[in-house]
């Protein structure tokens, strides 16, 4: 049997994290088997409903790196089949068709919490009975589908173990409303059944519809698929996830400079585990990854931790793959690479430095344009009198070198200056830094260097020798 779960969104709004790990796990699941995975978009509610949610969820997805294999299905366009299988159901008795309007089911609600009774619909109450017997082909009607009364349903979530729930807790469930609109509880089973999903992956929200869902496979013959219900995730304070921790959409982390496969590492991580490992390549996810292995419990979202993950895939990723998502934040600061040295190069340099990619962005503009001032902190302590000499005669090396790498900038430039002045590698380095990158912070100012390209470094000794100047003169 191959494999073949889905991921089934409303297209209510964003593509949230708590979605983006559930379709996760039933990814890697469906990939850890050699099976299959279906998006499908559950858009029956045409009020709450949007293009631009369902938009949202496909660029999300696709931005995590979540292909499917199938799909997007949209349920929007199913109502013909969903039709058909309650027509069965009805010509099988299965099903029945119930004319007692809604003002009469309230009235007898009413009645049987007065009575203390568990509130329920009853197609035997003798009201209901009576309005059925008084309704005429054609009347407005739902079509409720006939739950059974005696025994349990019982199935084996792979997350929670063993559920056992009475159909005396069940009634009798609408599958159709009286404006002609199939209900999500029965729209899933016909979905999942007719795509042949083998395993539902889903959020624990939705445990309480799995008993009542299997009723219905049962009733249609249909094969009933293994589920698996997450527990939720939680912010650091331990409430729910909300918009008030933070981002929650996970477009919004693509916007905060985080990496899709550090959000990915952060995802699995959050409820499934492998011994004490928190590093997963995304092959090692889909080899190692079980569903037996995901916690029971809530899980609490730690934004320190997800910041680590982030710096490491920015230090550890192939340059190429940071470049491509590098490329966005580039344009949100308005930064042309193409003028300079290779952005993998830079990257490779910078990265390590990082936890976003906002960071790494504003860290390299000195690569790629010329600045008109240094940071005043950093010049006013180091662009001082003391390093007129020391960076002259860095200029003069500098503009004598020929072979412009990293090491002959070290020995020909840097070392040769501190050797002929006996002075320390610091009087020299530091006023270096300033002058060729604006600011006191960098990675390894020889290595820097190589990568400004001797052009631009010499015209930016020049500029710090005449601050240097001017700021002797007005001293
Ligand atoms: N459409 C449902 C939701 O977004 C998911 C249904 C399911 O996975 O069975 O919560």
């Amino acid at each position: 049997m191959t494999v073949k779960t889905r991921f089934a969104p409303s297209p209510t709004g964003y593509l949230h994290v708590g979605g983006a790990r559930t379709a996760l796990y039933s990814w890697l699941f469906a990939k850890s088997q050699g099976g299959e995975f279906v998006l499908r978009i559950e858009d029956t509610d045409l009020e709450r409903n949007s293009q631009e949610a369902v938009d949202a969820i496909l660029e999300g997805m696709k931005w995590l790196g979540m292909e499917w294999d199938e799909g997007p299905y949209f349920q929007s366009k199913r109502f013909d089949r969903y039709n058909e299988v309650i027509e069965k159901l009805l010509a099988e008795d299965k099903a029945y068709k119930c004319y007692a309007p809604k003002e009469l089911l309230e009235e007898i609600r009413a009645e049987q919490e007065a009575n203390k009774e568990m509130p329920r619909y009853d197609a035997n109450h003798p009201k209901i009975v009576a309005a059925n017997a008084a309704a005429k082909e054609g009347d407005p009607c739902v079509v409720r589908f006939r739950n059974p009364k005696q025994g349990s349903v019982v199935f084996d979530d792979q997350i929670r173990g063993r559920i056992e729930i009475s159909n005396e807790q069940m009634d009798d469930l609408i599958i159709r409303r009286t404006d002609g609109a199939p209900t999500y509880n029965f729209v899933v089973v016909v979905d999942d059944w007719d795509m042949g999903i083998t395993h539902v992956v889903r959020g624990e929200d939705h445990i309480n519809n799995t008993p009542r869902q299997i009723n219905i496979y049962e009733a249609l013959g249909a094969p009933v698929p293994t589920f698996a219900h997450c527990a939720m995730i939680l912010g650091d304070d331990g409430a729910k996830l909300s918009k008030r921790h933070g981002a929650v959409s996970v477009m919004q982390y693509r916007d905060e400079g985080y990496l899709p496969n550090a959000l990915n590492n952060y995802l699995v991580r959050l409820g499934w585990s492998h011994g004490d490992q928190e590093i997963f390549s995304q092959e090692e996810m889909i080899e190692l990854f079980s569903l037996n292995a995901i916690s029971k419990s809530a899980s609490a979202f730690n934004t320190e931790k997800l910041l680590w993950l982030n710096n490491h895939y920015i230090k550890t990723s192939e340059p190429e793959y940071v470049a491509k998502h590098l490329q966005w934040h580039l344009d949100q600061q308005n930064l042309n690479v193409e003028n300079g040295p290779a952005l993998t190069e830079v990257i490779k340099l910078v990265g390590e430095r990082c936890n976003t990619l906002i960071e790494l962005a504003e860290q390299i503009r000195y690569f790629y344009e010329d600045f008109s001032e240094f940071e005043a902190g950093a010049a006013k302590k180091h662009l001082r009198g003391v390093a007129k000499q020391p960076l002259e005669l860095a200029l003069a090396k500098a503009e004598a070198l020929q072979d412009w790498t990293t090491d002959s900038i070290k020995q020909g430039v840097i070392a040769a200056v501190c050797e002929e002045l006996e002075i320390g590698m610091g009087k020299i380095g530091m006023p270096l830094r300033v002058a060729v990158t604006g600011g006191g912070q960098s990675p390894s100012v020889d290595a820097v260097m190589e990568l400004v390209g001797k052009e631009r470094v010499i015209a930016r000794i020049k500029m710090a020798l005449e601050f240097i100047a001017e700021r002797e003169a007005n001293a």
